[in-house]
């Protein structure tokens, strides 16, 4: 991959984020996701989402705010006086189910002790509960890290590929869903602007310390949290290079590169949401098949593609 640094980690008047950057900023966050996940199992009303949530007033309004302003919820004023709206999903909000199924999966299969439970997800054309796969919709082999390569298409960059200023929350414990925690190892890749592509320039090739920096562009000090983080729950572990002892790479582990799928995920929606006349952000190819790869969901069970239709979240 090519590369641009960025000489300013504080991206104050950084460069126009593209799509997958705009994406991080917006889903990487614990509480989009929940509110996702109750607008998915049917909750509209700003009381749907208070009662299955510990979440304040001001935090709530302005995460529905978000989400009608990015165009994946509708308001609809159903009551005057006093003034009562809900939430509709359109298609671009109903769109990510597919990311909250990888989660929930990927949590199921790592995470031992919740909060708060992934729920089951039935596969309606089969009746099985599944554990969906991440498979290349040309050849219908699974995707892995290992097998999707990666370049960048004309909207690509590392430095538009990371959230922008605007985006930064202002501290990691006001106002975040940090410390509710439903998903602390999930979030601790995703409630962070950097650290979803800090994975994402892992599965790109990016092994040490100074490339991350060089690339991503993030303040020494943050970077260096974030990858402490990320090794505190596993995703991450520093090996030390025989033959150069004074370095070091961050690797990911086997919990790491099991979150290709929701980071390829995410790729798939932004370029289906966020694309426009740049072209995409990224070239990725399926080394097994040769073609292009677009990721798709499988059920475990009947090998089938998984459609939105067919699963039932209403208990989610
Ligand atoms: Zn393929
Ligand atoms: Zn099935």
């Amino acid at each position: 991959m090519s590369t641009t640094a960025s000489n300013d980690g504080s991206a104050a008047a950084g460069p126009t984020p593209n799509g997958l950057g705009l994406t991080f900023g917006l889903l990487g966050d614990e509480w989009t996701l929940l509110l996702l996940r109750v607008a998915l199992s049917g909750g509209t009303k700003y009381s749907d989402f208070r009662e299955r949530l510990p979440i304040s007033h001001a935090v709530l309004s302005g995460r529905l705010e978000r989400l009608v302003t990015e165009g994946l919820l509708e308001r609809h004023v159903y009551q005057q006086r006093p003034e009562r709206s809900e939430y509709i999903l359109t298609p671009k909000g109903s769109a990510t189910w597919p990311l909250l199924l990888a989660i929930w999966t990927w949590e199921r299969r790592w995470v031992t002790s919740h909060s708060y439970a992934t729920p089951p997800i039935t596969h309606l054309s089969c009746g099985n509960e599944m554990s969906p796969r991440y498979c290349c919709q040309e050849c219908g082999a699974a995707a892995t890290g290992d097998t999707v390569e990666l370049g960048w298409g004309p909207a690509g960059s590392w430095e538009r590929s990371t959230p922008g200023a605007h985006t930064r929350r202002r501290a990691t414990r006001t106002g975040a869903a940090v410390d509710t925690a439903f998903y602390p190892d999930t979030m601790t890749v995703f409630g962070n602007r950097w650290s979803a592509v800090i994975v994402a320039a892992a599965f790109a090739g990016v092994r040490r310390f100074r490339d991350f920096e060089l690339f991503l562009g993030p303040p020494p000090i943050v970077l260096s949290e974030r990858l402490t983080a990320m090794c505190d729950r596993e995703i991450f572990e520093q090996v030390q290079l025989a033959e150069r002892p004074d370095w070091s790479e961050y690797q990911l582990t086997r919990k790491g590169s099991d979150l290709f799928p929701v980071l390829g995920i995410v790729v798939d929606w932004s370029e289906r949401w966020y694309s426009d006349d740049e072209g995409s952000v990224l070239t990725r190819t399926h080394t097994v098949c040769g073609q292009e790869f677009r990721g798709v969901l499988v059920c475990d069970h009947c090998q089938e593609v998984v459609r939105g239709e067919a699963i039932d979240l209403s208990g989610a």
